[in-house]
């Protein structure tokens, strides 16, 4: 079994660009991305014993415990360091609680190689809700690009350069709802980046009110890539 290299712990606001630096590190260096949601639902979808388990709890209203999400995780990253040498988590961990369950994770043995880094977005609310009024991303669920648009008008027309599919506006874009999930994430976001300024692991924070190709190359600064 090959053990994996480099695992990237995305942490930042909706709106602060993860999903558009996820993009660029899969294209330039081949990285795999994780996304939560979409494994829970390729687990049910599959209808591995995981995949029954998440979808018992989801169908009975309530959270889906975090020894779950980490098993769920765990086999992920086992499963593509096959093909992979980094992988990038994006939302995940968001409580202590999760980080401090992934760092166990982390500690056995097929992780011993394993050099992890924190990569803190930093920007302003106000940059963000600026920015999401003029975003538009691939509907394609395995594409997800963002482009930025002034004009909802012309880009109905648009279609995504990667791969060709329609572009869309994503629902929880609107302002109301993006006030809802800043608001969401500033109450677990400051603890979480106090833990890991205090943990072991590599942390570098990016200015990502700057372009996504700035941001990018002080990303690849930082890490030495
Ligand atoms: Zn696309």
């Amino acid at each position: 079994m090959k053990s994996i290299k480099d695992i990237y712990i995305f942490i930042g606001p909706p709106g602060s660009g993860k999903g558009s630096l996820s993009h660029l590190c899969k294209k330039n260096f081949g990285w795999a991305h994780l996304s939560t949601g979409n494994l829970c639902r390729q687990h049910i979808a599959r209808m591995t014993d995981i995949g029954v388990q998440i979808d018992q709890i989801l169908k009975s209203g309530k959270l889906i415990h975090d020894d779950l999400m980490i098993a769920m995780v765990s086999a992920w990253i086992q499963e593509v360091a096959e093909h992979v040498a980094g992988v990038i988590l994006d939302g995940f961990p968001r409580t202590v609680e999760q980080a401090r369950a992934l760092d166990a994770l982390f500690s056995q043995d097929f992780f011993a190689q394993a050099s992890i880094t924190v990569v803190a977005m930093h920007i302003h609310d106000d940059h963000i809700l600026g920015r999401l009024k003029t975003r538009f991303v691939c509907e394609n669920e395995s594409c997800q690009v963002a482009y930025s648009y002034t004009s909802h008008e012309s880009c109905l027309q648009l279609t995504c350069k990667e791969c060709d599919y329609p572009l869309k506006k994503r629902t929880d874009d609107a302002s109301d709802v993006v006030y809802e999930r800043l608001k969401i994430y500033h109450q677990y976001a400051g603890t979480l980046l106090d833990y890991y300024k205090n943990s072991w692991h590599k942390m570098i924070t990016l200015n990502a009110e700057l372009p996504l190709e700035n941001v990018f190359n002080s990303f690849m600064q930082s890490t030495g890539k």
